[in-house]
């Protein structure tokens, strides 16, 4: 029987709430259970898959081709779980399928209102999830801050499931914020008990607090909290800011947090497996060396844009005992060639990520065009293969204009073209081509070699592809086409096998790296910029 375990957060937004989640599952996973977690965010948006990167961070996607909030990378990564459209749901995607029914008449003519209806669709959310993956262990983390008009629905409805699934089946952790005030030189638990109090006022009393802070909490504050909060003393668990999220499941183990909530779920505690784990965490605090990578984008300016490619490089880094120093630049600014050339001269490695949209793109060409001029090791993934396959029909293989129908519908060569299957999608909801497609490698391809095989699978999210009209002009002048989806008709990788490292992809190999076995295009790219 699966168990469950709510995630909530008060006093202040931004709590890290998903990496408490995540670390938590981490923990549990280590002792052989299976885990799944879930995401409960209370905007109107249907998915995040519309919303600005500048808003929203980086969409996820899944294997099943949803797009996801952010947080589900940071389980997948921790949990090394492959999660689904299951694990995001969103205000927008429940009252969008009550809507449905209603029109249908699904309802016979009754009040269609947010308690029964809307409740008992996010319950049916739970257990759809519980039906498809029936894991050990469900944890249902609810965005944003108790209190918020928007998340009511969603905390009403915990309030119902734990409720009806009864008492050692159900907990809710909830987490906050402790506040250090430097003149009297204390943490502050107050605002703490005012959030679990709004908590209680919806019928929720929490099983266990975390409480996020920059200092020790202090035995006397601590007893305070459970006190105040009702909640036993062992389950006021400290969360202090660390330098790496990885060193965070490591952190809660030590103060028996799972131990806890296996003992209020009425499950034996079993011996937790951390050893890899621990290794990979020493490796993070201990590096031998520092890399700086370039990442050449758009959305620089909210680092939470390309959360996964920065995990990615970082993973990549750890495999090789090295630590990345991110150097974020925007590609606007790479327009003028000396600027561009200033910019890369202190960087060992780049990489051109994914994007929408014609701004930044002849920075990013020229970006290109230094890396594969100075064999500066260099990964473009999505737009990065794109913009890699206009710069070489431009610069080499001397189609002057080439473009992308993206960014000029008219343009004399267009090498990247709207996909066949795209050309009748006018709404932009989750259209693109979304998530797993397998992809075959030529063999002895940089790429083939860095997988170890042949055969691949990887995620997408994008509208455009290379055009086949140009393929063969293109490869016959050099650019080596590694990657194409099985029927031959797409092409996924290209590479230039004279350089020590240029590899870019039309899919998002940045949404399957995982700490302890990082992606192997981005070893690959980490391992060239060591080896340089
Ligand atoms: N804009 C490009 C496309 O739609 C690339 C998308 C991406 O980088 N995810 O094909």
């Amino acid at each position: 029987m699966t168990k469950y375990i709510f995630i909530t957060g008060g006093v202040v937004s931004s709590l890290g709430k998903g990496i408490i989640a995540a670390s938590l599952g981490k923990l549990l996973r280590a002792r052989g259970f299976s885990v799944i977690n879930q995401k409960f965010d209370p905007y109107i948006n249907v998915d995040p898959g519309t919303m600005s990167p500048f808003q929203h961070g980086e969409v996820f996607v899944t294997d099943d081709g949803a797009e996801t909030d952010l947080d589900l990378g940071h389980y997948e990564r921790f949990t090394d779980t492959s999660l689904g459209k299951l694990n995001n749901v969103t205000s927008g995607s429940v009252y969008q399928h009550v809507i449905k029914k209603e029109r249908r008449g699904d309802y016979l003519g009754g009040t269609v209102q947010v308690i029964p209806h809307i409740t008992n669709e996010i319950k049916s959310r739970i257990n759809g999830a519980t039906k498809q993956f029936k894991p050990d262990f469900q944890l249902i983390e609810i965005g944003g801050t108790v209190g918020d008009i928007e998340s009511l629905p969603f905390v009403e409805a915990i309030r119902q499931f734990k409720a009806e699934a009864g008492i050692g089946n159900a907990i809710s952790i909830h987490c906050t914020l402790l506040p250090y005030l430097p003149t009297s030189g204390e943490l502050k638990t107050k605002p703490s008990q005012h959030s679990v109090n709004v908590l209680r006022s919806y019928g929720i009393q929490p099983e266990i607090l975390v409480c996020r802070t920059t200092k020790p909490i202090p035995k006397t504050e601590k007893e305070k909290l459970a006190l105040f909060c009702s909640v036993p003393k062992e389950a006021v668990i400290e969360c202090r800011d660390m330098k790496s999220i990885y060193e965070v499941p490591l952190a809660l183990e030590n103060q028996n947090m799972a131990h806890v909530v296996l003992d209020m779920l009425r499950i034996e505690d079993k011996h937790a497996d951390l050893k890899g784990w621990e290794t990979l965490v020493e490796r993070i605090k201990n590096p031998k060396k520092t890399l700086k990578v370039a990442i050449a984008g758009k959305y620089t300016k909210l680092s939470d844009a390309y959360i996964s490619v920065v995990e990615s490089l970082k993973h990549a880094g750890y495999a090789n005992d090295a630590a990345i120093d991110i150097k974020w630049i925007n590609s606007e600014e790479c327009l003028d060639d000396t600027k561009c050339k200033e910019l890369m001269k202190d960087v060992q490695a780049v990489v051109v990520p994914g994007g929408f949209g014609i701004r930044g793109i002849e920075g990013k060409l020229n970006v290109i065009k230094y890396a594969r001029e100075n064999n500066l090791p260099f990964l473009g993934l999505c737009l990065g293969m794109q913009c890699a396959v206009i710069e070489y029909a431009r610069n080499v293989v001397g189609l002057k204009n080439a473009n992308s129908a993206e960014f000029d519908e008219n343009a004399q060569y267009p090498v990247i073209d709207l996909m066949l299957e795209q050309k009748n999608v006018h709404a932009y909801g989750g259209t693109m081509r979304l998530g797993a497609y397998d992809c075959v490698l030529k063999k002895g391809s940089k790429a083939a070699k860095a997988y170890g095989k042949e055969k691949i699978s990887e995620r997408h999210r994008h509208r455009y592809e290379v055009n086949n009209e140009y393929l063969k002009q293109i490869a016959d002048a050099g650019l080596v086409f590694s990657g194409m989806s099985p029927d031959g008709m797409l092409a996924e990788v290209v590479e230039l096998p004279q350089l020590d490292w240029f590899v870019a992809c039309q899919f998002h190999p940045e949404f399957k790296s995982r700490p302890e076995r990082p992606h192997p295009l981005f070893k690959g790219l980490i391992d060239a910029a060591v080896k340089k």
